[in-house]
């Protein structure tokens, strides 16, 4: 069996490390490229939201590099991501591509499902090595994204260009190389001291911009246009709502272990949504008003067009971004996105939040909000 699975940022990490270490072949598709979005355009319903076209782009690579097995997650709730592995599967079937789909559910309710996909993966590995394999990516997943914080920081105050973006790739690769726990935790260590022995430039102390919206569109990078990358290199520091590790944390262990705790989420969000509307359409509204309060400079919404829950939240966020006086740009991004029309949209972003900063130090208020 030749495992593969859709990317989404940096999860092929963890979840080659946990198949590998299950004995499993894995075949990662290759990066996410115009190749990609042409492939999942050419075969995904032209309604269907970008990141499910992205998957069969990933899926159709895979295949040609002799992937047989595709592993999915599933799922539930208001949106269409329950049905992302059907209709895959149907896309598929109707081009003659032999690749078995293997529907991993969320375990609330469905222990016996996932526990049933996951020995049928890795041909009946007992709950030891599943326990084994699993700490090794968990180690990864939660390695990465506290580096990344760092990353992000980094790379607003850098002294030449682009050394962040390439120490954090040397970071990658070395935590993709780790076979163990304490291979991991050293590969940590040298990441931090890489990161830190990066040339800084002096200055004025850097906007501070939040990314919510959609996970996978806030996660992938080929899929935002590397627009946290874009934004360290303009010289603001980017913090995210979304983190993988924490989303794993929550959604998988936390409410499966019915501890999953929203309140706090529901409580921010009250004023303007008082319900679940699917995704992370209720996160968005809540983490605007986090990071107002947090003294940040402005947001950014990021959403795949036709997002439905997001499309809830943009409706909202002008109300929010004027009650709690901060800055809104939101991106509905789909296979036409481009580097160039992002790029100018951040620009213009950047100066509207330096002016603003600088009003306000003037003692003058002032909020806007901005749709791409
Ligand atoms: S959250 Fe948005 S992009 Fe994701 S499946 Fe739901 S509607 Fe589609």
């Amino acid at each position: 069996m030749k495992v593969t699975f859709p990317h989404m940022g940096h999860i092929y990490i963890p979840l080659r490390a946990f198949f590998t270490a299950l004995g499993v072949e894995v075949v990662v598709p290759p990066p996410v490229s115009r190749e990609t979005l042409s492939l999942g355009t050419r075969y995904a319903p032209e309604f269907a939201c970008l990141p499910l076209k992205v998957n069969v782009g990933n899926f159709l690579e895979a295949a040609r590099k002799g992937a047989d097995t595709v592993v999915m997650a599933g799922g539930v709730g208001p949106c269409r991501f329950g049905y992302y592995a059907q209709v895959e599967q149907e896309i598929l079937r109707d081009l003659g591509v032999n690749l078995r789909m293997v529907v991993l559910e969320p375990p609330q309710g469905h222990w016996r499902e996932l526990w049933q996909g996951l020995r049928d993966i890795t041909g009946g590995a007992g709950l030891r090595e599943i326990w084994r394999a699993g700490r090794l990516a968990w180690r990864k997943l939660t390695v990465l994204d506290e580096l990344e914080h760092e990353v992000h920081r980094a790379r607003a105050q850098e002294g030449e260009r682009g050394a962040t973006t390439r120490a954090w790739q040397r970071i990658l690769d070395q935590v993709d190389e780790a076979g163990s726990v304490p291979e991991v935790e050293e590969a940590a260590r040298r990441g931090k001291v890489l990161l830190k022995a990066l040339p800084r430039r002096e200055g004025e102390a850097p906007l501070r911009i939040g990314i919510v919206g959609e996970i996978y569109t806030v996660l992938e990078p080929a899929v935002n246009l590397e627009l946290e990358r874009v934004l360290g290199e303009m010289g603001a520091i980017v913090e995210r709502s979304i983190y993988l590790s924490d989303w794993v944390k929550t959604n998988l262990v936390l409410h499966s272990l019915h501890l999953r705790d929203d309140r706090e989420e529901y409580r921010l969000a009250a004023p303007y949504l008082g319900h679940f509307v699917g995704g992370h359409g209720l996160e968005s509204i809540s983490w605007t008003v986090r990071y107002a309060r947090a003294g940040f400079d402005g947001v950014i919404q990021l959403a795949p067009l036709t997002c439905m829950p997001e499309i809830v939240a943009e409706s909202i966020l002008p109300k929010v971004s004027r009650d709690v006086g901060i800055p809104v740009l939101t991106f509905m991004l789909d296979e036409h996105a481009s580097e160039v029309g992002v790029r100018t949209r951040l620009e213009a972003f950047c100066d509207l939040l330096c002016a603003r900063r600088r009003q306000k130090e003037g003692g003058t208020a002032f909020a806007g909000v901005s749709r791409h």
